[in-house]
């Protein structure tokens, strides 16, 4: 069988260089995109290169950021503009295949195996496409698979092209350490230190039976990711895969005292998950609630359903049952977080709701969708239910939204 040639594309600072192409007079400063202090976002989301070498990170607290670097200029996020170049990026990839599989808004592999011309040529001229038409910097690993692609864009950074052959890995990728792997997470990499186990090389060299006794499947995985033996195809631009969970979150701007404020902030949140829910065909067997209390602290909670459903009424009343009999209400809440969880999507077949009553249904998911197309028309503030109406603690730009695509941790 041929070889295959696949790239791994990540924008550099992608945030923070988006910011600089639509504001100029930012480039080359030090500049961190930043969460709103005034709604209690108040981390960094990313950072330009010149903030980083200052010591800024992701995640770091603003007011942190803001005494490591003296000269740091915080602006806020734009999320549609990110997803635009995202786009933008893509257009790019497809003049050469049409095997592109994104991870995250940054970052995209490529299979471009069937072309004619060499990986690294093709890394070369999207990289210089990239810096000419979108005035943003990539930089790219080639190699004969996902995982040392990945990895070989890490490598030389920023606007570089790293090539992981089957020639050099061991000696590119080997010294590096064994938490670079893609799904070498925290508690897996404690694990192989314990086993004496710190770089790719040391894991690639144990006796695989002994990794998978110790870590399972995923050790199996790893230890064939580590020797270069990964086959795992990039998949088609055009396949979609329905998110797993579909999940909605808040801090509030002024800490919430009781179960009825709460209760308001829950039923706000269900009514976007149900709108997402319909809108992408999906259904969901069961809701989770995360409550953050103002001294950080997180609680978890879940139910399954025995049906399935889209009804965000349900989903709210559920997460707010949970909360009623779970929440000590020791402290007050700071976040909350509600998640449609095991989700599926409208082809498999969709076993009675849990309160079936077809009539009832029926013309619930008539007004549903009437409510939808109000929302899609005049905003998704337009219509609300009047219980959240007179809300005020709820802040009026809700960044937290959050997707999960699959099991996929970002690197
Ligand atoms: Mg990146």
């Amino acid at each position: 069988m041929k070889e295959r040639v696949i790239l791994h594309s990540d924008a550099n600072c992608f945030y923070a260089s988006c910011e600089m192409v639509l504001n100029p007079s930012l480039r080359d400063k030090a500049v961190a995109v930043g969460g709103n202090e005034a709604e209690r976002h108040g981390i960094i989301l990313a950072k330009s290169e010149k903030a980083k070498k200052a010591g800024v990170t992701t995640g770091m607290p603003l007011w942190e950021a803001r005494e490591k670097c003296k000269d740091l200029i915080i602006v806020p996020p734009h999320f549609e503009i990110y997803s635009k170049f995202s786009k933008l990026l893509r257009k790019i990839y497809e003049r050469y295949t049409d095997y592109i599989e994104p991870f995250g808004l940054d970052e995209c592999w490529l299979d471009v195996t069937s072309c004619q011309t060499d990986g690294f040529i093709i890394a070369e001229e999207i990289r210089q496409a990239v810096k000419d038409e979108l005035g943003l910097t990539v930089s790219i690993g080639v190699s004969f698979n996902k995982v040392f692609a990945k990895l070989g864009s890490d490598l030389k950074k920023p606007d570089a092209t790293t090539v992981i052959s089957k020639d050099n890995f061991k000696e590119k990728i080997w010294p590096l350490p064994v938490s670079e792997l893609l799904f070498c997470g925290r508690q897996t990499t404690k694990t192989l230190r314990e086993c004496g186990v710190t770089t790719i090389g040391a894991l690639a060299k144990m006796p695989k039976d002994f990794i998978e006794r110790r870590l399972g499947k995923n050790g199996a995985s790893l230890w064939d990711y580590a020797n270069g033996l990964d086959s795992s195809p990039v998949i088609h631009k055009d396949h979609y895969t329905p998110p797993k969970s579909v999940g909605h979150g808040v801090t509030c701007v002024e800490n919430l005292i009781n179960n009825d404020e709460a209760s308001k902030v829950i039923v706000s949140l269900s009514l976007d998950i149900g709108y997402k829910l319909r809108k992408e065909n999906l259904y969901a067997n069961g809701v989770s609630l995360v409550v953050k209390d103002e001294n950080f602290v997180s609680y978890s909670y879940q139910k399954r359903f025995e049906g399935s459903t889209q009804d965000e009424s349900l989903l709210a009343r559920e997460a707010i049952s949970l909360l009623k009999s779970n929440y000590p209400w020791r402290f007050k809440i700071r976040a909350l977080t509600i998640t449609a969880i095991s989700i599926e999507t409208s082809d498999t077949p969709v076993q009675t709701d849990m309160f079936f009553d077809t009539e009832k249904e029926e013309k619930k998911k008539r007004l549903s969708s009437a409510v939808d197309s109000i929302k899609d028309t005049y905003g998704k503030s337009s219509i609300l239910p009047a219980t959240v109406l007179d809300e005020k603690k709820m802040p009026a730009h809700e960044a937290d939204r959050a997707t999960l695509p699959g099991n996929m941790k970002k690197g």
